[in-house]
This record gives C-alpha cells, structure tokens and sequence, in this order.
C-alpha cells in the first residue's frame, strides 16, 4: 500500500514509522529533513497539487497528521474520487477547531464536561460578571484555532479580567468565547480510531504542556508524554467510556457525522468523575511519538477497516511494558524568536531501546541536519515499567547535542494522583 502522509513533525515521524513497519511505502509531504522520503515541494494546504502527486506515486490513501489541512476541507475535496482520506470532513474537524460548537456537541449528547457559558466579544460586559460571580474561578476559551494559545485558567477576578482585556486586544472585530468553570483533577488523553460507529482506543496517556518542571512556566506545545497512564485503571477507564467516549458516538451517529480517523479526548479526572476538556481531531503531538511505538497491532490495518467500515470486527494490542517521550526544545521555545540553525549531533549512539523522531529540523548547508524549529525531536525510551523507559528516554536525550538544547527534567515523574471517585 502506498500512503502520503501530511504534516513535518515528529508525530508525522512516528506515524512514518509506525505505517513503514506496517508494510506501506509512506510519502512525506512535506515533511522535515529528518524524515525519509520527505517532499518539501508538494503543499499539504494545495489539495489539486497533492491530488496530481498521489496520481503521480499511485498512492490510493492520504494520512492526515496536523488538524490544518482537515479544518481546510482535505477530506471533503477528495469525497467521491479514488483517492481516500484517513480524517474527518470539515464538519467533523468543528468539533476541534470551534470550541463554542464542540461544548454544545458535548451538551446535545450528554458528554460529561464542565459547565460553560458562550459569549460573543459585543456582550463582554456580561462575561466579566459572570467571571465575578464565579469568583474568578475560570477558564476563559477563545472560539477557535489559537495554537495552544486561546485558554487562560484563571484563579482570581484579576486575572479572568486581564484574560479578557487581552482576548480582547488580541482579536480584531467580533470573536466569541466560553467561560468555563474551572475543574480540578489529574488529566489524561485518550486517542481513539473510528469509523463514526465503532470506536477503538490506544493506550492511555499523559502529556506535560508546560515548559519547566512541576508544570511551570509558559504552555508549549508539548514537552513530553508517556503511555500508559497507571492510575488508569479499569474503573477510570469504564467510567470514560460511559460517560464521554459512548455519548461521543451516540451524538456523531445521531447527527449522521461521516467521522472516520482518529479522534483525541483531553480528559480531567475531577473528584465528580471525568470531564472532558476537549476533542481534537487528530493524533496528539507528542502523545503520538509514544503511542504509535506502543501500537502492536497495525495501524495500516485499522486504518483500512476504518475506511471500510470494518473497524468493529478489529482489536486493539499494545506492546507490553512502558513508553516515554522527551522533546530536546531549542533554547528561548516557545518565545516567537530564538536562535536555531544549530547542528544536531550524537544521533548515530543512541542506547539500545530508545528511538528519535525529528520534528523542527531542516538541511544545513553541508547537508548535516541542523535545527530549524522549537520542538527539535522526542527521544523515546521502552522498558519494562515507566521507570525504565524514562531512564532510556533520558540517556537518549542526553547522548544527543546541539547548541542550547533544553529538556524538560520530569516528564513522567508526576507524584500519583490520588483519585477520588
Ligand atoms: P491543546 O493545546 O491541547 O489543543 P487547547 O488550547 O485547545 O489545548 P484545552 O485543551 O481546552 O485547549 O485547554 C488547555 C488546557 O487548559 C487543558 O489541558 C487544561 O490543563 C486546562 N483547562 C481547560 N479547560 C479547563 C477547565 N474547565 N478547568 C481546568 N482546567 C482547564
């Protein structure tokens, strides 16, 4: 089977990976300089372009990695021709990129969530007073695709109005936005395939969005993950299915959504039981880079039974033992500038059972790759139990140089949570 897979970081490396070992023959587009069989040349936003290049390659299956080209419609321009689209149409891709719309899918279907109110920027005068009536307790959302950059949790009527104040400078002409009662909990994702019916679930897993330890500092995209989660539990587990994945599918069968691809839960395990935070569209970045090395079964295969409607008759098998990965960051991410263009080097030593998966790298003038981006790569370890295959994630990353590189100390050393419910 030949695919083409769209996107350039390292969740579009490990899902590289992962269809390669699968048997495909994967096209990048566009890929980094780190990834094999990357084309830089073809855009993934120009859907007649990449259309002539699967033609070209005789690829039948495009993949879909980053949530731009499904917001852009890629799945509702290939509907109807030979060439299929592993990802959610444009309406499904809403339930990602609206956050006012994906609460009211939520509240429609009785998806266990916290308690919202949805505000356009005309009506800010009522928001600041709901925001004083709750105290400042919020969490104020940006309606719409704001690059981890849209939500301020809030812990006084001080910062909920300088929230507001800033949404409001940041955003010209009208917007709208939620304030969101603030919810208390351990939170973890679940990533899930489906056909719009049938649902799959990979492992459970954790990310680490701040930049320093102890969770501090400024949001990123992500410094790290791990897989599976060990508070988790059957119980955890049961209850997420009753309470947010089973209405999920109920509302997307209800409302006749044609959803086949993978589907994120942003989950936090409140002491009132899950709540979802948030859907998105697509395979977490850098949960991915720990999942897909997690996936025993064939990711090729289930994409095909999700394709055609065969997803209910698959299982699911993860590889035994633990799964950790750490982002080596270059210096000064996630500020808007800092230096890059640094060579990379130590990767030809890595210890045994570890893996590397490039993401902002590109080219350098001798052809050695050097670093281009925030996220550099995720060095990922395996072992027998989270302990392990932290050690190994971190010898990784310590083996691999490049000028002001930074890794975050404690991915996958939070203290266990102690659940309530
Ligand atoms: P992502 O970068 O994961 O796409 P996002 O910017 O789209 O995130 P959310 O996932 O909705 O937005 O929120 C980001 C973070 O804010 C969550 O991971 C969580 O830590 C916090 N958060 C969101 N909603 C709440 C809530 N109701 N109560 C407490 N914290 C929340």
């Amino acid at each position: 089977m030949k695919i083409i897979l769209l996107g350039a970081g390292a969740r579009e490396h490990a899902l590289y990976d992962k269809l390669t070992r699968d048997g495909a023959t994967v096209f990048v587009v566009p890929g980094n300089a780190g990834i094999p069989n990357s084309h830089p040349e073809i855009n993934p936003l120009d859907f007649v372009q990449l259309q002539a290049f699967a033609r070209e390659k005789a690829a039948p299956l495009i993949v879909v990695g980053p949530e731009a080209p499904l917001a852009a419609g890629v799945v509702d321009f290939f509907a109807g021709s030979d060439i299929r689209v592993f990802g959610p149409g444009r309406a499904g891709a809403t339930l990602e990129s609206s956050k006012v719309w994906s609460k009211d899918f939520m509240r429609r279907h009785g998806v266990a969530t916290a308690q919202a109110w949805p505000y356009r920027s005309d009506r800010m005068a009522e928001a600041r007073a709901k925001a004083v009536e709750l105290g400042g307790e919020v969490v104020i959302k940006y309606d719409g695709l704001a690059a981890g950059k849209g939500v301020y949790v809030c812990s006084s009527v001080a910062e909920a109005e300088s929230a507001l104040d800033e949404l409001q400078s940041l955003h010209e002409g009208w917007f709208s936005f939620l304030l969101e009662e603030k919810l208390l909990g351990p939170e973890i994702s679940i990533i899930a395939v489906t056909d719009g019916t049938a649902i799959r679930l990979l492992s459970t897993s954790q990310d680490h969005k701040q930049l320093l330890a102890d969770d501090r500092g400024p949001n990123t995209g992500g410094m790290g993950a791990y897989c599976p989660v060990p508070f988790a539990d059957g119980n955890v587990l049961a209850a997420i299915r009753r309470d947010i994945v089973d209405p999920t599918l109920r509302g997307l069968q209800t409302e006749q959504f044609d959803f086949k691809g993978f589907l994120y839960f942003g989950i936090m395990l409140t002491p009132g039981g899950p709540k979802l935070l948030e859907y998105n569209v697509r395979l977490g970045d850098p949960e991915a880079e720990v999942l897909l090395p997690a996936l025993e079964s064939s990711l090729l295969e289930l994409i095909e039974a999700t394709l055609n409607g065969t997803l209910n008759q698959t299982t699911v098998r993860q590889r035994p033992g633990a799964f950790v990965g750490v982002v080596l960051a270059s210096g000064g991410y996630p500020a808007a500038k800092f230096p890059t263009g640094f060579p990379i080097a130590g990767l030809d030593k890595l210890p045994a059972d570890t893996t590397v998966y490039f993401g902002g790298v590109k080219a350098g003038e001798t052809g050695q790759i050097v670093t281009s981006g925030g996220r550099v790569l995720v060095a990922v370890g395996h072992g027998a139990d989270l302990e392990l295959a932290t050690a190994r994630a971190y010898a990784a990353a310590a083996q691999i140089d490049f000028q002001d590189k930074y890794v975050r100390p404690d991915i996958a050393q939070r203290p266990a949570p102690v659940l309530t419910q």
